[in-house]
């Protein structure tokens, strides 16, 4: 008589996996499913979970990893996910860089991979192509982030959100100048633009966005004396993602809120996500997609790309600004509903799925 099932596929266990976590892959997307104890709580639902088909881009996403000690506890310490905070990024940003398997390109997108504590540090710049060539699965990648979370992370006891947000400017700025080769990355590139009709209530505008994102999540707080700064505030348009894991009522929140972007397609919503409780591990791995493939921006971009993947979240105070509005049906992800549909801010993803879970060996 099984006494597991998996809180994703509903898959059923004699006894408990080595690490808590579902092993049917890839029938249950990597890093989502976890073994709970039979008739315990409740299982979500098989939904299919396709890998979405990205958009061919070329650009850069800067993830701007936490990695201080705090990051050892449990992620969810009032609910039975097994995991601690490191392995819950580690598994959701491989998952989420997974999930860009089948997209074209992959050659000229790039990932910028830094830890921070008291001082960030930048790991490595590399095309998606290479870390798909260095690891040969999703649980290889998972573990060499988090080695690197726990073994790379300067001064690990002190979090200071300040220099790691002016690291991935500076990367930034490195990648819209067209030559990382300062940071150990590539040169001679031309950073692909894309024209955005930016709406407000008053106007709309037409504006150039850089396909580049940064995201940066912290567990913590600001712990350093100076006040928090945030050099991407004086740009044009703010290309920061920022995520807080930890409890809503955290200082940290209002601090990773402030420093967010606002969403240039669903302003006044921003690039603010908050990861409080089990049920948000689809939309962390979503928001590492989302930034990885420079896709979007806010809760009602990623909302709009998880309809494209059938995932149902539970309800969610941070998709209120994703029922309304989705800008024209014009290009895009595979869809239900194409109303639902938005002009996509990066090219048209490619139709093809070759590595799609739909081969489903
Ligand atoms: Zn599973
Ligand atoms: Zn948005």
């Amino acid at each position: 008589m099984p006494q597991y099932i998996c809180s994703q596929c509903n898959k059923e266990y004699d006894t408990i996996t080595a690490d808590g976590f579902c092993t049917n892959q890839p029938e249950c997307e990597f890093g989502t499913g976890w073994l709970r104890e039979k008739g315990s709580a409740k299982s979500a639902d098989d939904s299919g979970l396709t890998p979405l088909e990205f958009g061919n881009e070329a650009g850069l996403c800067i993830l701007m990893m936490d990695g201080s000690f705090s990051m050892n506890e449990p992620a969810f310490p009032e609910s039975d996910y097994p995991g601690t905070r490191y392995k819950l990024v580690a598994m959701n940003a491989a998952g989420g860089i997974w999930s860009l398997k089948s997209m074209t390109h992959r050659e000229s997108a790039y990932l910028a991979l830094a830890v921070f504590g008291g001082e960030p540090k930048l790991v490595s710049i590399k095309s998606v192509e290479d870390i798909f060539k260095e690891h040969d699965t999703p649980e290889a990648l998972a573990d060499s982030i988090q080695k690197t979370l726990e073994n790379e992370t300067p001064d690990a006891r002190f979090t200071n959100i300040n220099s790691a947000v002016q690291l991935a400017y500076e990367i930034k700025q490195a990648f819209i100048g067209g030559d990382l080769s300062g940071f150990g990355g590539p040169t001679d590139f031309k950073p692909v633009i894309h024209p955005v009709v930016r709406g407000s209530e008053e106007r709309e505008e037409f504006i150039d966005i850089p396909n580049v994102r940064a995201l940066i999540y912290t567990d913590g707080e600001h712990n350093v004396t100076s006040a928090i700064k945030n050099p991407f505030a004086g740009d044009e348009q703010s290309v920061l993602i920022t995520a807080f894991i930890g409890e809503k009522d955290a200082k940290g929140v209002s601090q990773m809120q402030g420093l967010a972007c606002t969403c240039p397609k669903h302003g006044p919503a921003n690039g603010f996500f908050l990861i409080d409780s089990p049920e948000r591990v689809q939309t962390l791995r979503g928001i590492f997609r989302m930034a990885s493939g420079a896709s979007g921006f806010c809760s009602a971009c990623l909302h709009v790309e998880q309809k494209g993947l059938e995932i149902t979240e539970p309800e969610s105070d941070l998709e209120e600004a994703g029922e309304s509005g989705a800008g024209p049906a014009e290009t895009g992800v595979d869809s239900e509903n194409p109303s639902d549909k938005e002009e996509s801010i990066v090219d048209t993803p490619a139709p093809q799925s070759e590595t799609s879970s739909s081969q489903g060996t």
